[in-house]
């Protein structure tokens, strides 16, 4: 049957079947390894994209990584599981429901609680899984089979497990602290979801009269403050203890303006005597620094500003209004009654929520915390230790100096949805018994049957901190986690370093260190220092390796964003050009240290890449279908298991481009095999390119054509081989690319076996690796030599401006006798060349040098015999231009051999190589100039 691949390639039709045949095939399903399956295993956990969440570009660069990372383990012969599933992102679906009822006239509040969860959920299953169904389309190969959402039941269980150990454990606490409080998502949320942003404001400058002065003189203490409002909540005024302006004010009070209230003056290291006047107001429940201060005097904690940003009835007459209305009215009357010394223009650096935009107010408020140092200690060993390794390598200093500086962690968020904190109050007045335990207590020890549970639910990234584990079985001893755990890598963006990954190593080496791994009894403990706790370390961390990818930005290099209008969808981009293209673009760009500019001019290129494999399979089928249709590729791809170094086998070599292609194939796969090993997704896309298309497409396969000038039905000879070392080179090279573009590779594969392929997919094959014994460097030189000749003549073609169609002789001088046996035995590979297009070729006795428009390489010269004058101005100056790039390549390459030291630490090779160099460009040069004697 002849092979069927149709004329043009539409990327649309094929990816769409291909995605839904392996979501059906199941293709992608790991079942957990026996014990003594001895096989590797590779495990990523997808960041789970929010469940409000629709793909953008950055999730498409994340997931094309991990995909080929995964694709590529998995055709190594590596267990690979990728685990995918949804966050369910308690602020941003929370709002996005509200925004629903508030169309239909309902608020949050007049439902009740339990009301508006079902509502919840309702949403998440009609709308929940879009941007997984995306990923489908996109041919993530992640196991579906084992998808999860953060609120599912056992990992729901999971968490409030995980939150109850750490209480036990005394590490979580909750208090009146200042948090930063969001007025409009009505909720703390924590430093990271706080954007600081540079603002002109103002400091205002007010003074306190000091109570009890020195009579008949008015002593006023000056503070200043950029939110002027606050003083309405102060609770005393601050110098600092070595400040000798002050020390006889020390136990004395002033006078509140606007309250006439007697605050005390402190002496308190928080007034800094170089910083204005030396001396500072203090907030304690609106500001973290006083808050401190406060607690180290014994003040008062009066709140003035309420959860909606209006002033409560603390303020006294500013009760009610907004807090920037009362900013203006206080100042107005601070004026009015001489208190305001002066107002200066002001930077302030100020902080907004990173969801809604609004200035975030530092506020008093109860609220549970984690206490973080005792899990920042291992977070930092692990990494210090190098038990989990950073690429690129600069993000673990970046890391670790926020992990040194890290404050305690704000756990509670003031939302209904996500997972409520497992801790009830005993409503009884003169018990208030706190109960934190797994399940709902049924009576409080002081008798009360009225417990009533706390209505804050967890942090989302508390949550998802947890997930390494929580998605394998923990707090259970399951086979998945003793398999699956440590994962093997996570790939993930900057923007959610801390948010995530650090709180994931945090939680990991607490929750999955003795006592709280599981199949270690709760008793079991390791003494620290020893070898088995040093190994219970270096297994506790969630993953051993981060890769940290750019961001996405536009071609300008501009941030894309909805203001700028200047976001690309990729699901358009990818129904322009396809899902290959797309991804092979975001490859090829995705140069380490550095942002990735989209354009989509590059996609289109990557399209007609696609568009090359395309027509060259199609040339392929054709060739082999006159021959023999049931020819198959000699190496299946199948059972070949972990890097067993095939190289491409069945390939015969009877000529030099034989040797040649096979040779570079080889190099190919060593060079994008070590490319995946370090993540430089950049470099193996651009090495497929350069190979598949440059190498393979522009010359192996019109270097063949001869060869395939067969009659109808012959099998034998030289055509078949030709046939055969094309498919089977072909079959491999798919492989090759399979991870990158796994659509056309898919395609083409299954029409290579005409439909009944050896496996499911071209995903399951083994991934080739080079064979050492099939480079061949003799092949690689005289192809190289070849391929000058051949694109010399297209150049001197193109300088004498010669028709295409009008046939030239040209003449050779080969300096070695070798070469020039070389370049006759291949002659036809030079006459066959089109754009060269060469009537004859002689070859001579002496130097062409000095001819004017000849070529000369440190090999040979080459002439065109043309008619047609040369431009001798202009022949001067492009050897002009050629002598001063060989003069600067000479001075480089000398003075580096002339650097001792770089003589001592260079491989032996690379300095062979420089010195190659000077031989070969101190010819040419001398050719030049001669040549340039020549032309007068
Ligand atoms: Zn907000
Ligand atoms: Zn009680």
């Amino acid at each position: 049957m002849p092979h069927e691949l149709p004329k043009a390639y539409e990327p649309g039709a094929i990816e769409t079947r291909w995605a839904e045949y392996w979501v059906q095939e199941k293709l992608f399903h790991v079942e957990t390894p026996a014990p003594g399956d001895s096989r590797p295993v590779f495990t990523l956990l997808l960041p789970p994209p929010n469940v409000t969440g629709r793909l953008h570009m950055g999730h498409m660069l994340n997931q094309t990584q991990m995909d080929i990372i995964v694709r590529w383990h998995r055709m190594c012969g590596h267990v690979a599981l990728w685990l995918p599933g949804t966050d369910h992102a308690g602020i941003a679906t929370q709002m996005m429901v509200e925004r629903q009822l508030a169309k239909e006239g309902k608020k949050r509040r007049e439902m009740g609680r339990e009301k508006f969860i079902e509502r919840v959920w309702e949403w998440k299953r009609e709308y929940g899984g879009a941007i997984l169904d995306q990923m489908k389309r996109l041919g993530a190969s992640v196991d579906w089979g084992r998808q999860y959402f953060t609120m599912d039941d056992n990992l729901s269980y999971a968490v409030k497990e995980a939150f109850v150990r750490l209480y036990e454990d005394g590490l979580i606490y909750r208090g009146k602290y200042i948090v930063n409080w969001c007025p409009d998502c009505g909720t703390a949320i924590s430093d990271l979801e706080v954007k600081h942003e540079d603002v002109a404001g103002k400091l205002y400058e007010i003074r306190y009269p000091v109570v009890g002065g020195v009579p008949g003189k008015n002593e006023f203490i000056t503070v200043a403050t950029t939110r002027p409002e606050t003083m309405l909540g102060d609770t005393a005024v601050a110098v600092n203890p070595t400040d000798e302006r002050y020390t006889h004010l020390h136990g004395k009070h002033v006078m509140l303006p606007l309250m006439n209230r007697e605050i005390p003056i402190i002496a308190d290291e928080l007034a800094q005597p170089e910083f204005g006047t030396g001396a500072v107001k203090v907030t304690p429940a609106h500001e973290p620094n006083d808050f401190e201060a406060g607690l180290r005097h014994n003040l008062p904690q009066i709140e003035v500003i309420d959860e909606r940003a209006k002033m409560n009835a603390n303020a006294g007459r500013y009760a009610g209004l907004d807090r920037f209305a009362a900013r203006a009215r206080v100042v107005e009357d601070l004026a009015a009654q001489g208190f305001l010394v002066g107002t200066k223009d002001y930077t302030i650096a100020l902080g907004k929520c990173d969801r809604s935009g609004t200035i975030v107010e530092p506020r008093l408020s109860t609220q549970w915390f984690i206490k973080i140092a005792p899990l920042a200690k291992r977070a930092i060993e692990v990494v210090e230790k190098g038990y989990i390794r950073f690429t690129p390598e600069n993000y673990g200093q970046i890391y670790l100096n926020w992990m040194h500086n890290i404050h305690d962690w704000c756990i509670s968020r003031q939302l209904w949805w996500g997972h409520r904190i497992p801790a009830w109050y005993c409503t009884n007045n003169d018990c208030k018994e706190v109960v934190v335990a797994r399940e709902a207590p049924s009576a409080c020890k002081c008798g009360s049957t009225i417990l009533e549970q706390d209505t804050d639910v967890l942090d989302t990234w508390f949550s998802s901190g947890l997930l390494p584990f929580t998605t394998l079985g923990w707090p259970e001893a399951t086979r998945d986690e003793e398999v699956f755990y440590p994962n093997s890598l996570m790939i993930t963006g900057f923007d959610i370093l801390f948010f995530w990954v650090a709180r994931m190593i945090m939680l990991g080496c607490w929750f999955m260190m003795p006592p709280h791994r599981p199949g270690h009894g709760p008793k079991t403990s390791l003494t620290v220092g020893d070898a088995s706790h040093e190994e219970a370390l270096r297994e506790s961390v969630p993953f051993r390796e981060v890769y940290i990818h750019a961001l996405v930005r536009d071609a300008d290099r501009q941030k894309m964003s909805k203001t700028k209008g200047n976001v690309l969808d990729p699901i358009e981009v990818i129904g322009q050009y396809g899902t290959d293209a797309t991804r092979f673009t975001l490859a090829a760009m995705a140069a380490p240290g550095t942002d990735i500019a989209f354009s989509e001019s590059r996609t289109a290129g990557y399209r007609n890449f696609a568009n090359k494999i395309w027509n060259a399979a199609r040339f392929m089928f054709m060739n082999v279908d006159r021959i023999d249709p049931g020819l198959r590729p000699a190496d299946t791809g199948v059972g070949a298991g972990p890097r067993h170094h095939t190289g491409v086998a069945g390939f015969q070599t009877t000529t030099l481009e034989d040797r040649w292609i096979l040779s570079r194939f080889n190099r190919a796969a060593k060079d994008v095999n070590e490319s995946l090993a370090t993540y430089r997704f950049d470099e193996a896309a651009n090495r497929i390119y350069d190979f598949f298309w440059g190498e393979f497409c522009d010359w192996y396969i019109e270097l063949i054509k001869p060869r395939l000038n067969f009659e109808e039905g012959a099998d034998t000879g030289p055509p078949r081989i030709a046939c055969a070392n094309l498919v089977n080179l072909f079959e491999v090279s798919l492989r090759l690319l399979h991870p990158v573009m796994p659509f056309i590779t898919e395609e083409i594969w299954h029409a290579i076996y005409d439909g009944r392929p050896p496996l499911k997919s071209i995903a399951l094959a083994s991934y080739p690796a080079a064979k050492e014994d099939q480079i061949d460097l003799g092949a690689e030189t005289e192809m190289a030599i070849l391929q000058d000749l051949i694109v010399s003549v297209r150049n001197l073609r193109a300088e004498l401006k010669v028709e295409p169609k009008v046939k030239v002789p040209i003449e050779v001088f080969a300096h070695e006798l070798g070469i020039r046996k070389m370049l006759e035995k291949n002659l036809g590979a030079v006459l066959r060349d089109r754009p060269a297009n060469v009537e004859k070729i002689t070859f001579v006795e002496s130097s062409l040098a000095n001819l004017p428009g000849a070529r000369s390489t440190s090999r040979f010269d080459v002439h065109a015999i043309y008619e047609k004058k040369i431009d001798v101005a202009a022949e001067r100056e492009r050897l002009n231009k050629e002598l001063e790039k060989m003069e600067k390549q000479l001075v480089t390459a000398q003075a580096r051999l002339g650097d001792e030291h770089f003589l001592r630490k260079a491989p032996a090779h690379v300095v062979e190589g420089l010195r190659k160099q000077v031989e070969e460009a101190t010819i040419l040069r001398d050719k030049n100039l001669a040549k340039l004697k020549e032309l007068g």
